[in-house]
């Protein structure tokens, strides 16, 4: 039987008004459930664009995005809240927030207008805490924790939400090989056991290598490859599109890129 199709984007393209090329061209990513994919490229590639046009926040010159088989811009935000949740790259905290109430905020496309939580609510926030491990964390402060503390606080803010698909943004930018390591273990936990798909951007060609079901590489927003890592991660198209020399080894079946120093080019 064939997994549930959760995402569906269709050959789209898009060009940021007053700006001279598409920011993504042809571009195709389709995730299903329990599918953890990969997208890689150098910095400009159209990796958030994809993400925006994804979501329907960015309506593409052509192609099409398909979300459950409903067009990405058709769904209303609260409730595609209730099925995508997002990791974004950035974000601000205006408000002194403790992990608890940061997590919560993962229930208000659930909540009444009246905004008053349920116990269901509580419920999900409690096992989305414990799945990320921060349950201890509850009553800390937001802005005293460890970069690593604070990435699993914000997924387990969209794993609050009880989403079909998950999409993160550099969730790992920063973070110790400990800490990336865990996140990754516990991204592919929850695509493996609780069949989330997931999309995933990252600059670690060498976990996506090793973790992903799927990788698309962008380049100049076109797709420079697309399939399982070991079909993409090759190392002519590695060195085309990040423009540096590198060797490509294989680790548990696995490619995994080693870039060259300058004078090993030739080797
Ligand atoms: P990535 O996430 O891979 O680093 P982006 O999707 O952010 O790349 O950007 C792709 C291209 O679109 C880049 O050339 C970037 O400069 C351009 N771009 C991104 N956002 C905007 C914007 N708001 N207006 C104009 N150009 C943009
Ligand atoms: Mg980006």
């Amino acid at each position: 039987m064939d997994r549930e199709l959760i995402l569906d984007v269709r050959a789209v393209s898009y060009r940021y008004p007053e700006t001279a090329r598409d920011a993504l061209a042809g571009v195709s990513l389709v995730a299903r459930a329990g599918e953890v994919h990969a997208v890689l490229g150098p910095n400009g590639s159209g990796k958030t664009t994809l993400l925006r046009v994804a979501l329907g926040l960015a309506r593409p010159a052509t192609g099409s995005a398909a979300i459950l088989g409903q067009p990405a811009a058709a769904w209303s935000r609260r409730d595609l809240a209730r099925i995508v949740g997002v990791v974004p790259q950035r974000e601000d905290h205006l408000f002194p927030q403790r992990v608890r109430e940061t997590v919560l905020l993962g229930r208000y496309p659930y909540l009444s207008v009246w905004g008053a939580e349920r116990p269901e609510d509580q419920a999900a926030v409690d096992r989305a805490l414990a799945r990320c491990d921060v349950s201890s964390l509850a009553t800390r402060w937001i802005w005293t924790l460890s970069g690593g503390e604070y990435q699993r606080v914000r997924l387990a803010r969209a794993l609050a939400q009880e989403p079909k698909l998950l999409v993160l943004d550099e969730p790992t930018a920063s973070l110790d090989v400990r800490h990336e390591m865990e996140l990754f273990e516990l991204v592919r936990a929850l695509a493996d056991q609780d069949g989330l798909a997931v999309v995933l951007i990252t600059h670690h060609v060498n976990l996506a290598a090793r973790f992903a079901d799927r990788v698309l590489l962008l380049a100049d927003g076109r797709t420079a490859g697309d399939g399982a890592p070991a079909d993409v991660l090759t190392r002519e198209t590695v060195e085309r599109v990040f423009a540096w020399p590198v060797s490509i080894a294989s680790f548990d079946g696995r490619p995994q890129m080693i870039p060259l120093r300058k004078q090993e080019e030739h080797s």
